[in-house]
């Protein structure tokens, strides 16, 4: 066994963790305030069974190797120093040694499979559609796809893997780069993890290549897939795009921007200061590494819902960090930068320059969607407000708008902060601090929902539930896997399920929402009775949306059989309908 197994079956997650962070046990997890960003409801969650920890507010997560590294700033060698000691195991020189061998190696691969992917972007015939893809929809020049060395990786089960062990490397090796994924049923041999998917490797500083994302051309989900962590790639501590920006950014601060193409066609157009984050809210991890660099901070996220409250989000814990923080907000029509900089490269640039405090964008962005004229709509804007002036841990910055938000609303300082229950630090009170985010982010989206509370179930609610649901009740692709895999596991006269079969069973791919799913249903305590009658509710209301989507399909084929005078389609698929309607009355 080498050190890291060693330390791994030594050392107690939930222990280590408990160390920095007061647990509570809760369901099947222990659960406390995540030292990653600041909130005020736990949403921080260390899963003893599994071994792991993961954020449900900014999306940290890990084994007992990521907390350490990421609570202690510690590169890989150090934190294994610091386990081992904790856990009374000697290392011996072999065990350092091993590790910077495979780091090194997993560089090698890297290195290679970017070239590699390059090539049959730039010069194959199979990159066609990917280099179609990013010179006619997002105007790349071919300097700028040499510049960020973007690839293709061809709807192939082995181009890359053949293509690698063909260069010296082991399947096994190449696994451990995140490149390939195991085989799943026979359970041996590999298949490439990325593909028909154009490729953006992510470079560190020194030029080496980490990881990779890949975008999907073939309308495959997830739209973009990412590196999983490897002993050389932790997303919470990578921003993409830096190696390139380091410069700028020590002249002109940095700016936030939501994607990878973002990026590289404001690079294009001469905006050089620009990164983005891949595939997390923004962390402490990385804006720790970006203070290296600057304090200045420019956020220019996407102008949908979406983009306003990832601005919120990073806005409230870069603040914390000391960083000056800007928000420029990207003029109707243009959806994102991307868009805009196709059209008007000068406004962007004159955007940029021109953007404001971010607390001040927070209140001009509320005064926009309510009318303060009226006493709603005075209301309705401190409740907006409140969440975020509430959490300002600059008292001065928070006298200031607090007379701010007063003057502009006509009320007086005392009854605003009434309202808005700043306390003397101004800080918000507990109880204005709305439910946990991931619950309700989860309720959104009914499929996973009704999944996670089938995770938490004990065997008889699963069994009651697991048939009475197929396959084409859902859409949402991971929820459907889950179910399959359930479905495929669970026998009628089973007395134990292990709901961790299906956790490996299920698609590489689908791997991490899984276990987020997983780890939130730990949250519920099984056999409860609001948990069935939760499960009860979530099912009724996927099976709803699942008999509306049928219905809407039925009109279709009526409507087409009608044209085409068929009368006994018409008469089967009109019973089919009425029977189906039923279905929604119940
Ligand atoms: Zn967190």
């Amino acid at each position: 066994m080498d050190a890291v197994a060693q330390i791994k079956q030594s050392l107690d997650i939930v222990d280590v963790v408990g160390g920095y962070v007061s647990l509570k046990k809760s369901g099947r997890n222990y659960k406390g305030v995540c030292p990653f960003h600041s909130e005020k409801t736990p949403s921080f969650m260390v899963n003893q069974e599994l071994q792991i920890f993961k954020c449900f507010g900014c999306g940290q997560g890990g084994d007992i190797f990521t907390f350490v590294e990421q609570m202690e700033g510690l590169d890989f060698g150090r934190t294994l120093e610091l386990l081992a000691d904790k856990a009374n195991i000697k290392l011996e020189k072999k065990d350092f040694d091993v590790h910077s061998q495979l780091k090194n190696k997993i560089y090698k691969i890297n290195e290679t499979a970017a070239r590699f992917f390059n090539y049959l972007l730039t010069k194959h015939s199979l990159g066609k559609k990917g280099l179609l893809y990013l010179k006619d929809k997002r105007r790349l020049e071919d300097g700028t796809i040499e510049t960020f060395l973007l690839g293709y990786a061809p709807d192939s089960w082995d181009t890359l893997l053949k293509f690698l062990i063909k260069k010296g490397f082991s399947a096994a090796e190449v696994m451990q780069a995140g490149l390939v994924v195991p085989r799943k049923g026979d359970g041996s041999g590999y298949y490439d993890k990325f593909r028909g998917r154009i490729i953006f490797p992510f470079f560190e500083s020194d030029g080496k290549i980490v990881g990779f994302t890949g975008r999907t051309v073939i309308d495959q989900e997830p739209k973009y897939l990412n590196s999983p962590e490897t002993p050389v790639f932790n997303k919470s501590n990578y921003l993409y795009g830096l190696d390139k920006a380091r410069t700028a950014i020590k002249k002109q601060g940095a700016v936030f921007v939501e994607g990878q193409v973002d990026v590289i066609s404001a690079h294009q157009a001469g905006i050089k200061n620009v990164i983005a984050t891949t595939g997390t809210a923004l962390t402490t991890g990385q804006l720790n590494l970006l203070a290296r660099y600057t304090k200045d901070v420019t956020l220019c996220f996407d102008s949908d819902e979406a983009g306003i409250s990832a601005t919120k989000r990073a806005v409230d814990l870069a603040e914390k960090q000391g960083f000056n923080i800007k928000v420029v907000s990207i003029p109707a029509p243009y959806k994102d930068i991307d868009e805009m900089l196709g059209k008007d490269v000068l406004g962007v640039k004159r955007g940029l320059e021109s953007g404001v405090p971010a607390y001040d964008f927070f209140l001009a962005d509320a005064l926009k969607r309510f009318d303060k004229s009226s006493g709603t709509g005075k209301k309705k804007i401190v409740e907006a407000l409140a969440p975020i002036f509430g959490k300002i841990s600059s008292p001065v910055l928070a006298d200031h708008y607090q007379k701010k938000i007063a003057e502009e609303l006509d009320i007086s300082p005392e009854n605003l902060e009434k309202a808005m229950r700043f306390d003397k630090k101004g800080y918000l009170t507990e109880e204005t601090v709305s439910g946990s985010e991931p619950f309700v982010a989860l309720e959104n989206t009914p499929e996973r929902y009704l999944i996670t509370l089938l995770m938490a179930s004990g065997i008889d609610t699963i069994g009651d539930f697991v048939y009475k649901l197929s396959s084409e009740d859902f859409v949402d692709p991971v929820a459907r896997a889950v179910h399959i895999h359930i479905q495929k596991l669970f026998k009628p006269d089973s007395t134990k399920f292990n709901i961790e079969d299906v956790i490996n069973s299920v698609e590489e791919e689908y791997k991490d929402p899984v276990l987020e799913m997983y780890v939130l249903s730990g949250d519920y305590a099984q056999s409860d009775k609001t948990l069935i009658a939760m499960l009860k509710s979530a099912y009724q209301r996927v099976k709803g949306i699942s008999v509306k989507r049928k219905l809407k399909s039925l009109t279709e084929k009526i409507k087409l059989a009608e044209l085409s005078g068929s009368e006994k389609d018409v008469k089967r698929l009109t019973e089919e309908f009425s029977e189906l309607s039923r279905e929604l009355i119940i």
